[in-house]
């Protein structure tokens, strides 16, 4: 039995994972130069050891999934430092106030970065078996099977195909992908109206060679509703003696508008104002918009924002759809904690069950 997975994130490589260990033979066809997709762990050039994870930073006691696919990998996580008060920023013209947060559920971190959950999943699938810079533009079926078309250095692949997993956020697997014949006028809805999570997210990170606020019983956790960083947390890993802030800009924060440089300038005044003359000392800016990468959000314009947490997993979007041969993947998908690191684990896993039965049925 062949399978071809397009999308090289985390549901995507769980799904391979899962049945290339029970000897199906998996091709993981993936359009970006790396694996991971919203996964995305950056080493700066200045402070090489200290992993920053671009994408997401937490995973919490109640994803059952994704906690024990780490477990299974030996992958250790430590808890989000949280000692200390918290800072409130009251824009330029007044100081900034102290507080204390309410309690929330504890968030962990992953040891080394997230990525590493992604590279160790990726260790256990052959090389040959994943092709990067793959972009996949159309799938086409026939009652022998499907022929998935990809475009790899400008040249144009064909992979056949028993069975198929589309694991991309549905509003991308909709817009970049071509079905022939064409997917149900509900489904096809159903994709295009799903969210994809965190697609809008901007990120911004600032490295230290020390987490100098904790010396002033700061925990490194700021708000803002005036200036360009809303949100602050300190994301030092635990057994280096670096200092990281990471901040997201809200939708509508003023520093979107703004060029690099505006940003950056701008940026370093409020943390100065908010955690003390130190904060400007840093060795190291980044900073991401996930709504400009083209394999996560498409256009800019096609980003659907939404408040909260929306509710994923749609039914419709749940069966196998071109004759039972090709399975939507991704998180948003998940009817578990969807949009999550744990909701692509469970739909990865999900899909590979579905198939592993799929394919003893047919044997
Ligand atoms: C800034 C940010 C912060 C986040 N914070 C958290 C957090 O703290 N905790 C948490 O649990 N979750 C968080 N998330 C969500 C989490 O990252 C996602 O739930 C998870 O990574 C989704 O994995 P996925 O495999 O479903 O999708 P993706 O990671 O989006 O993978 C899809 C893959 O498909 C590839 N692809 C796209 N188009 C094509 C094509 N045409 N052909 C081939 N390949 C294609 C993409 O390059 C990508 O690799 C965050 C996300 C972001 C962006």
């Amino acid at each position: 039995m062949q399978v071809v997975i397009v999308g090289g994130g985390l549901s995507g490589l769980t799904t391979a994972y899962k049945l290339h260990q029970n000897g199906i033979h998996v091709t993981v066809l993936e359009a970006r130069r790396r694996l991971g997709g919203r996964i995305q762990t950056v080493l700066p050039e200045s402070r090489p050891t200290t992993p920053l994870d671009f994408g997401p930073a937490w995973v919490w006691d109640d994803q059952i999934h994704i906690n024990k696919l780490m477990k299974r990998f030996h992958i250790k996580r430590f808890p989000q430092y949280k000692q200390g008060m918290s800072v409130y920023d009251n824009g330029a013209r007044r100081a900034p106030h102290q507080f204390v947060p309410p309690p929330n559920m504890p968030a962990y971190r992953v040891d080394g970065g997230v990525q590493t959950i992604v590279d160790r999943l990726a260790a256990k699938i052959p090389d040959n078996q994943i092709y990067l810079k793959s972009e996949v533009t159309r799938i086409t079926g026939d009652q022998d099977g499907l022929t998935v078309q990809s475009t790899r250095n400008g040249k144009t692949e064909f992979f056949d195909a028993d069975s198929v997993v589309v694991a991309l956020p549905p509003s991308l697997a909709d817009t970049l992908i071509t079905y022939d014949p064409t997917l149900p006028v509900d489904v096809r809805r159903a994709m295009q109206t799903t969210h994809t999570w965190m697609g809008q997210a901007m990120k911004i990170f600032l490295v230290y060679d020390s987490p100098f606020w904790r010396k002033s019983g700061l925990s490194g956790h700021g708000i803002s509703h005036y200036d360009v960083v809303n949100e602050l947390h300190d994301v030092s890993s635990d057994n280096l003696p670096f200092g990281v802030l990471f901040g997201f800009l809200g939708n509508n924060s003023v520093g979107r508008n703004m060029s690099p440089e505006e940003r950056e300038e701008a940026i370093k005044e409020q943390v100065k104002r908010m955690y003390g003359w130190q904060a400007r000392d840093y060795v190291y800016y980044g900073e991401i918009n996930w709504s400009r990468e083209h394999y996560t959000s498409g256009s800019y314009r096609a980003i659907k924002l939404s408040s909260g947490h929306p509710q994923y997993g749609d039914p419709l979007l749940q069966n196998p759809l071109m004759n039972g041969r090709l399975y939507l993947g991704g998180s948003e998908v998940s009817t578990v904690s969807g949009g999550y690191l744990d909701g692509a684990v469970y739909r990865g896993t999900e899909v590979a069950d579905a198939i592993l039965e799929k394919a003893k049925v047919d044997s």
